[in-house]
């Protein structure tokens, strides 16, 4: 007697085709897998477009769940796709775990500097999750049966300590050169001090001391093309640096804020408040610009001179 090996409908009168389903399963199968085929599709799509590896390893991801259902057709006798769920699914374990290894080479390449900031921006994110969810449970606390999960708490405080370890550690590799350059300069190593700034300055320090002492160095010892680099970069971390403290200025402030001020803080110059004290203090961008030009200038001049 005939039976489906899906829904396990049993009759004489039934007809299975050569899958061993009833009409019924066999189509209700071709629609599930064009819907799915559907979304299959567009993720791949997404996968070989996007830049972002977290974008791609979630594609992958849902493909993975997609794929995971149709296995069980596969598993059915049924022809579903070629190369089969089976092997697509191992195909894209091996792409998964290219993408993530690639990203991990990304992020141990990533300069110090830039980590810093990172880490910083990430765990301020989560530390706002955390403080949302706070807020669920203060109502949650409102309910007499609720009983606060200790553990829970504590763990968040270990997550905080752990990640002010961690930032501190890459904040002292960056000072530790500073100072051992001071030092090596005081004892007229210029050489070894050169050496630690543009660590520094390679790991896009956010302090200005390297790229000051740097620029300084090589104009004496006649290195414009050192200096103009050194100023080139140094225009562009701290450009960037007021103007995230600019979007951080202007996210925070009052919305009674005087309105000349906001406009001076759109321009980067210092603002105090009535008391005089100094409420944004921009880096002097302008001033490394006038540099930058004069050592253009010197250069030039020097070229002249010694041919
Ligand atoms: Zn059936």
């Amino acid at each position: 007697m005939p039976q489906c090996k899906m829904c396990g409908r049993k009759s004489i009168f039934l007809s299975v085709n050569e899958y061993g389903l009833c009409d019924m399963c066999y189509s209700y199968i071709c629609e599930d897998y064009r819907n799915r085929e559907r979304i299959l599709v567009e993720s791949r799509k997404i996968i070989e477009t996007s830049k972002n590896s977290e974008t791609q390893l979630c594609r992958i991801n849902v493909m993975k769940e997609h794929f995971q259902v149709l296995l069980k057709y596969e598993k059915m006798g049924i022809p579903i796709t070629d190369p089969p769920p089976s092997v697509l699914l191992k195909r894209l374990d091996i792409e998964r775990d290219k993408i993530t290894k690639s990203k991990n080479l990304e992020i141990n390449k990533e300069p110090l500097g830039r980590k810093y900031k990172r880490l910083s921006s990430e765990f301020e994110k989560q530390r706002y999750n955390m403080k949302e969810e706070a807020r669920q449970l203060e109502k949650l606390l409102e309910n007499p049966q609720y009983e606060p999960n200790l553990v829970e708490e504590i763990r968040s405080f270990e997550e905080i300590r752990l990640h002010n370890r961690r930032l501190a550690e890459i904040l002292d590799i960056m000072v530790d050169r500073n100072n051992k350059g001071i030092e090596l300069e005081k004892k007229g190593d210029i050489e070894n001090a050169i050496k630690l700034y543009e660590e520094n300055v390679a790991d896009e320090f956010f302090g200005t001391h390297p790229y000051d002492r740097l620029a300084i160095i090589y104009r004496k010892r006649k290195q414009f093309n050192d200096e103009i680099r050194i100023l080139k970069r140094k225009i562009s971390i701290f450009e960037k640096i007021n103007q995230e403290g600019l979007h951080y200025f202007l996210e925070h402030c009052s919305k009674d804020y005087p309105k000349e001020l906001i406009e001076k803080a759109k321009s980067f110059k210092q603002i105090r408040d009535t008391k005089g004290r100094v409420i944004s203090n921009p880096y002097p961008v302008d001033n490394y610009r006038k540099r930058l030009e004069k050592a253009k200038i010197l250069k030039e001049k020097y070229k002249e001179r010694i041919r």
